[in-house]
C-alpha cells in the first residue's frame, strides 16, 4: 500500500513554525511522508500568518496557489480565524482551522487523507520533526498575550497567555540537545510573563522541582551547555534578574524587546508601558551588570498621531539607548485592530519619510557598535559554509534577523561549529573575521 504523501507550506513568524513542526511530527509519527512538491503531495496544508494586510495576503496567495497545483488543501494558523474571508476567495478548501489547532489539522488530514497505520515502525526521531537547520531551534513556551496593544490582533487569534509546564519544556530542550542542537531560541508573545497565568507553578525537570517562571528556565537552560536566546522579552523590571546569568556565560548576552516607540503619548496610545526614562535606567543598569549584551529591539513609525515632536523623540531614544540591533516597520493597520479608529493617520509619504531617517541614524550606531569590536576574540557558531568561506554568526546575532559574520577561506569549518574568531572588518550589519590562532 501506498504511503500516504503531505505537501507542507509554513508561513509567518517563529511560533508559527512551531506549530508547522508540531503538527508534521505527529502526522510523520503515524506514517505519512512529507514531500516538497505540490505534485507529489496527496494533501497539502497550509500553515498561514494573519499578522499583518501584507502577510495576509501572501497567505491568501499560497492557499490558491496550493489548490491550483494540488487541489486538495487544509489551512491552519493565525489568519484560520478569519475564515469567511479564506471561504469567499478559495471555496474549495477542504478545511480551516485556527492558531496552534494541532489536533483538529491531524483530524482534517485523517478525514481527507486516511493514516496507513503501522505501529512496528518508530518514524519519528525523539526530538520531533524540525523545519529549521540541525544546529538551532525554536523553543516555544508559552501561547497567547495577556496585553492588548492597540496595533496588534495576536490575543483575538491565539487567546490570553497560556504557558506551557516547565517540565514540559525542559524535556522538549534537553531533546533538541540530545539530537545536536547548539542553540535554543526561546520564542513566545510575551517571554518574560512566562508562567504568570500558572501563578509560577512547580513542576518537575529530571525530578528536579522548577518554578515556572522566566528567571528559573533561563537558569536551568543556561544549565543545557548550548547557545541560549531569549526574544520577545516584554520590559518588565524582573527581567533585570536574567541579565546576571548573562554576565555569567549561563545564557547568551542577548535580549530581544520589543519597545515600539519612546513618547509617552504614543506609547499610551499604543497601550505599551510607558516609562521610557525607567527603560534608558534599566538598559544602563542591564550594561552595568554584563558589559556585552547585545540589545535588539523593533520599533513601529507613522503610528495614528504621532507628531514630527513624538518622532523627534523617539530618535532622541535611539541615539541614547545605542541599540545593537533594530528593526522598524511603518504602522499598516490590521483589520480588526484597535489602532484602527485612532484618529490623525501619518501620511504615507511621512511614514516612509520617518523610516529611512530613523534607519539611517541606527544604521551609524550599529556601525559605531559593530566597529568597537573589531580585533576582539570571540565564539561564532557556523551556519553556513560556501566555496568563499564561513558564514556565522556571532552571540549578538540571532537567525535571520540580524547581522553574519564571514570567516573567508575557513571552508575547514562545518556547519553547526562553534569556532573562536577575531573580528577584522565591518560595515554597518556584518563582521569579518579570522580564525583565532
Ligand atoms: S505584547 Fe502586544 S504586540 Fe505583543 S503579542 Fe501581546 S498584544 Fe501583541
Amino acid at each position: 500500500m501506498k504511503t500516504p504523501r503531505i505537501g507542507f507550506v509554513s508561513l509567518g513568524c517563529p511560533k508559527a513554525l512551531v506549530d508547522s513542526e508540531r503538527i508534521l511530527t505527529k502526522l510523520r509519527a503515524e506514517g505519512y511522508s512529507l514531500v516538497s512538491t505540490y505534485k507529489d503531495a496527496d494533501l497539502v496544508v497550509v500553515n498561514t500568518c494573519g499578522f499583518i494586510d501584507a502577510a495576509v495576503e501572501e497567505s491568501l496567495e499560497a492557499v490558491g496557489e496550493a489548490l491550483k497545483e494540488n487541489g486538495k488543501v487544509v489551512v491552519t494558523g493565525c489568519l484560520g480565524v478569519r475564515e469567511n474571508e479564506i471561504r469567499e476567495r478559495h471555496p474549495q478548501v477542504l478545511k480551516i482551522t485556527g492558531a496552534h489547532a494541532y489536533e483538529e489539522v491531524v483530524e482534517a488530514v485523517h478525514e481527507h487523507l486516511p493514516p496507513l497505520h503501522d505501529p512496528f515502525v518508530d518514524l519519528v526521531p525523539p526530538e520531533g520533526i524540525r523545519l529549521t537547520p540541525r544546529h538551532y531551534a525554536y523553543l516555544k513556551i508559552s501561547e497567547g498575550c495577556n496585553h492588548r496593544c492597540t496595533f496588534c490582533i495576536i490575543p483575538s487569534l491565539r487567546g490570553d497567555l497560556a504557558s506551557r509546564p516547565i517540565g514540559e519544556v525542559m524535556d522538549e530542550a534537553e531533546r533538541l540537545v540530545s539530537a545536536g542542537v547548539k542553540e535554543l531560541l526561546v520564542v513566545s508573545q510575551d517571554t518574560s510573563a512566562y508562567g504568570v497565568d500558572l501563578k509560577y507553578r512547580t513542576g518537575f525537570w529530571g525530578g528536579r522541582p522548577l518554578k515556572t517562571r522566566f528567571y528559573d528556565l533561563a537558569k536551568a537552560l543556561g544549565e543545557l551547555g548550548i547557545w541560549v536566546r531569549m526574544h520577545y522579552v516584554y520590559p518588565y523590571p524582573h527581567v533585570d534578574e536574567v541579565v546576571p546569568l548573562m554576565a555569567e556565560g549561563k545564557i547568551l548576552p542577548y535580549l530581544d524587546i520589543p519597545f515600539q516607540h519612546a513618547s509617552t503619548r504614543i506609547l499610551k496610545s499604543m497601550k505599551r508601558p510607558v516609562a521610557t526614562e525607567d527603560v534608558l535606567a534599566r538598559i544602563a543598569l542591564w550594561r552595568s551588570i554584563c558589559p556585552e549584551i547585545a540589545l535588539r529591539s523593533t520599533f513601529i513609525v507613522g503610528f495614528p498621531g504621532e507628531t514630527d515632536a513624538d518622532f523627534e523623540q523617539l530618535l532622541e531614544f535611539l541615539q541614547a539607548a545605542r541599540l545593537d540591533r533594530v528593526g522598524c516597520f511603518t504602522y499598516s493597520p490590521v483589520k480588526g485592530a484597535a489602532a484602527n479608529e485612532l484618529p490623525n493617520p501619518v501620511p504615507e509619504s511621512v511614514k516612509e519619510e520617518r523610516l529611512a531617517r530613523f534607519m539611517g541614524v541606527q544604521a551609524r550606531i550599529s556601525a559605531d557598535r559593530l566597529q568597537s569590536k573589531i580585533g576582539k576574540r570571540e565564539t561564532i557558531l557556523v551556519d553556513e559554509v560556501v566555496d568563499e568561506g564561513a558564514v556565522a554568526r556571532s552571540r549578538a546575532d540571532a537567525p535571520e534577523i540580524d547581522g553574519q559574520v564571514f570567516i573567508d577561506g575557513a571552508t575547514h569549518l562545518k556547519v553547526g561549529d562553534w569556532a573562536e574568531v577575531i573580528f577584522e572588518d565591518a560595515d554597518d550589519h556584518d563582521l569579518w573575521a579570522v580564525p583565532a590562532s
